[in-house]
């Protein structure tokens, strides 16, 4: 398939994970890349990553902070500046902040995620809605969680930024419909990133793969995602073959968001 041949795609989030793995499965089916992230060395690994298995890709790398306004602007602007427009938008850095009761959350950590999750989301959508709407085209994906459609627990930032994704997705859907424009989320489970390589080890120590284990157990797959399922899923939403899922938040999580 080439569903991406003259397409450009912007990746927030591009250097690790979700956003690497989208990277590299729209690269193959022939996208023009910008790939933001804070980690440069990171996105170095990307590109390399990108290279080899689409060795024609155009990459843009743009190291920015989402939670800042400015940088925001500046990835946009610089984006259109080497490509003149922006087909498809993964608005996916996120991180998942600490762990801990709600009590003991703490107002600096909830500012925190939610200055990345949730802020660093709408200023990409205020930015990218603006070319898309000129275009009179273009397809959305921003990144939620499970976190952000059922309760987990111990999460009060990551869980208020990614409901907070929800309703934006939502809310410019339907603004943006009208213009040929659709805006999805996607709802992940845990899908083995260093993210959740991470919040395993806040939960197990060095024990942590025993505890991953264990937490995928209540899974009716019993396993981890993958993050190349997410890429799959993701080139798909910000394809033509997707154009009228809009406002749709696809769970991707085995199956297990729907348990009982
Ligand atoms: P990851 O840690 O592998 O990748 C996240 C990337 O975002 C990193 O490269 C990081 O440098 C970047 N980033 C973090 N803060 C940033 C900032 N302020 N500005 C720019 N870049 C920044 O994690 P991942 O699992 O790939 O997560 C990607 C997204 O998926 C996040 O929004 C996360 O909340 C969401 N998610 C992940 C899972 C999962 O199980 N992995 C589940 C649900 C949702």
């Amino acid at each position: 398939m080439n569903r991406f041949e003259d397409k450009v795609v912007l990746i927030t989030g591009a250097a690790s994970g979700l956003g690497q793995a989208s990277a590299l499965q729209v690269a193959k089916e022939g996208a023009k890349l910008s790939l933001v992230d804070l980690n440069q060395e990171g996105l170095e690994e990307t590109r390399k990553k990108v290279l080899l298995e689409a060795p024609e890709a155009e990459i843009l790398m743009i190291a920015a902070d989402v939670s800042k306004e400015e940088d925001v602007k500046n990835y946009v602007e610089q984006t259109i500046q080497k490509f003149s427009r922006i087909d498809g938008f993964f608005n996916n850095a996120g991180i998942e902040g600490k762990q801990n009761l709600t009590e003991d959350f703490g107002s600096a950590e909830f500012n925190k995620v939610i200055g990345i999750n949730l802020n660093g989301v709408f200023y990409g959508m205020q930015y990218v809605l603006r070319i898309m709407k000129k275009q009179g085209y273009g397809s959305i994906v921003n990144t939620a969680s499970v976190g952000g459609i059922r309760g987990v627990g111990n999460q009060s930032g990551y869980a208020a930024s990614k409901h907070g994704v929800v309703g934006l997705t939502r809310n410019s859907a339907i603004e943006y419909g009208q213009y040929g424009v659709s805006v999805k989320a996607i709802a992940p489970g845990a899908i083995m990133t260093p993210m959740v390589e991470g919040s395993l080890k806040q939960m197990g120590g060095d024990n942590w793969e025993e505890v991953g284990k264990e937490f995928v157990e209540p899974n009716p797959m019993k396993r981890f995602g993958k993050p190349e399922e997410v890429g799959y899923l993701v080139a798909f939403l910000l394809s033509d073959q997707a154009n009228f899922i809009n406002a749709a938040v696809i769970p991707i999580d085995g199956g297990q968001s729907y348990k009982y």
